[in-house]
């Protein structure tokens, strides 16, 4: 069987990691503008300021994605480049850059698939209570309605949020990506819940707004992957165990409101005593219809079920095989992942991020030689056919990322770039393994 024919192939990169150009043009800042110039925050003490210089080369960047035969670019909108206090006044010079950025997508006949919100808060929404305030949500839904009416008649696939689980997890409650709090239980829930009403919001108006929209919702998923075929119920019921401990990292606290209109049970028994207001409106505005999920998998967990039914871990080998940022490599995720996901929700699946942190560098030939990379996708793309040949509706791979760009908290040290950038001067050198996707393009996945 394989992949269908209309299988969307790609490569994702979000506003802060790649733009730069962050005080040009009237963009107003984002909390990541402030956060990487706070002290220590950031390993390498650098910062988005320039990253990629991609504001000022997106046609450079463009060329190189149709010279390498991408059929869809995922790239994020920069809500404070649109709208500098995130309300109120709209940018020009930010409408100028993301209109030119699709249309030049258009003309190479990339389809562009845009993320509205990867992590970059407006600073001014962030001074007056950000995700914590209660018009937080309405504010999102008036930048998505500002999109809608800019973007809208060019761009047919958007996704709403990138990883809840990462930017409320790691930004308000580990402390380690902006705004850098750690709060509690309580206001972590209220700020879910806000989350999720800022979702059915911008659903509503952009299925308002944009006839023939697709919209979809992307979370950071490391799937539970069984070791046999007696372990899958234990290794599912693992995957989609939710609790009051470490909810925001449960794929089932965002997944199951925004798709069945409801909390998992464990978050409405556990929770019950520190629980926003919930109301029945706003359960059926979190559940507006969706289109598709967009799965972001980088890591995973082998599982077996224990003598008591329940699942457990199975610890990795000794020498069991890493990235370079020293994250496990588990091919069978791109399997399982899909396949649980879509028995779950029932939904269409899209591989919206996946990719390898690897050492590169510029060899003396000039050029930068990845195997191990080739030898990853290789692995885990094969999986996700396996998950489409088993009846899962995948539509589409996204590798990340187009460039090595700004890996967060670990500023530049992690490359994940199918091409390579000096940070210097600017330039970029297509890796092995991107002239290898091009084939893995053009065969729809059939050389893998
Ligand atoms: C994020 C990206 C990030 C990547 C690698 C995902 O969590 O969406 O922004 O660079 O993983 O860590």
């Amino acid at each position: 069987m394989g992949f269908s024919e209309n299988f969307v192939w790609g490569a994702a990169t979000a506003a802060y990691q790649i733009e730069g150009a962050a005080y040009e043009d009237g963009k107003g800042k984002n909390i990541w503008d402030v956060f990487t110039h706070t002290e220590g925050k950031i390993s390498d003490n650098s910062s988005g300021d320039i990253a990629c210089g991609h504001y000022h080369k997106f046609k450079e960047d463009v060329k190189l994605m149709s010279e390498l035969g991408l059929k869809a670019y995922r790239f994020s909108i920069s809500w404070s480049r649109l709208m500098p206090d995130g309300t109120g006044k709209v940018n020009q010079a930010g409408v100028r850059f993301y209109s030119d950025l699709i249309d030049e997508l258009l003309k190479y006949g990339i389809e562009p698939y845009a993320t509205l919100y990867h992590w970059d808060l407006p600073y001014a929404l962030h001074l007056q209570g950000g995700w914590l305030s209660d018009d937080i949500s309405d504010r999102f839904a008036d930048y998505a309605k500002v999109c809608a009416e800019l973007f809208g008649g060019r761009v047919k696939n958007i996704m709403t949020f990138n990883e809840p689980e990462v930017f409320v997890g790691c930004g308000y409650f580990e402390g380690v990506h902006a705004p850098g709090l750690v709060l509690g239980k309580e206001e972590l829930l209220r700020i879910g819940h806000n989350v999720l009403k800022a979702h059915g919001k911008a659903v509503r108006v952009l299925r308002e707004k944009i006839p023939g929209v697709k919209i979809g919702f992307v979370v950071a998923t490391a799937p539970a992957c069984p070791v046999s075929e007696k372990d899958i119920s234990a290794a599912e019921g693992s995957y989609f165990y939710c609790g009051r401990k470490h909810f925001l990292f449960a794929e089932s606290y965002w997944l199951d409101p925004l798709v069945f209109g409801k909390y998992h049970d464990n978050i409405l028994n556990e929770c019950a005593d520190i629980l926003p207001e919930i109301t029945d409106e706003d359960m059926a505005l979190i559940s507006s219809p969706i289109d598709f999920i967009g799965l972001n998998i980088y890591q995973g967990r082998y599982v077996r079920a224990g003598e008591n039914g329940w699942a457990e871990n199975v610890p990795f080998a000794a020498g069991a095989p890493l990235n370079a940022i020293k994250w496990n490599i588990v091919p069978e995720t791109l399997y399982w992942g899909p396949r649980f996901m879509y028995e779950r929700y029932g939904l269409p699946i899209y591989i919206t991020e996946n990719g390898m942190a690897a050492h590169d560098a510029v060899s003396l030939d000039g050029k930068v030689h990845d195997p191990n990379r080739i030898d990853f996708l290789h692995r885990y793309i094969r999986e996700f056919r396996r998950a489409a040949d088993d009846g899962v509706d995948c539509r589409g791979y996204f590798q990340w990322s187009l460039v090595d760009n700004f890996e967060w908290a670990i500023g530049y040290t992690a490359r994940f770039g199918m091409i390579y950038t000096d940070y210097e001067t600017g330039e970029r050198i297509p890796k092995d393994s991107a002239l290898w996707y091009k084939k893995v393009i053009e065969s729809n996945g059939e050389i893998l």
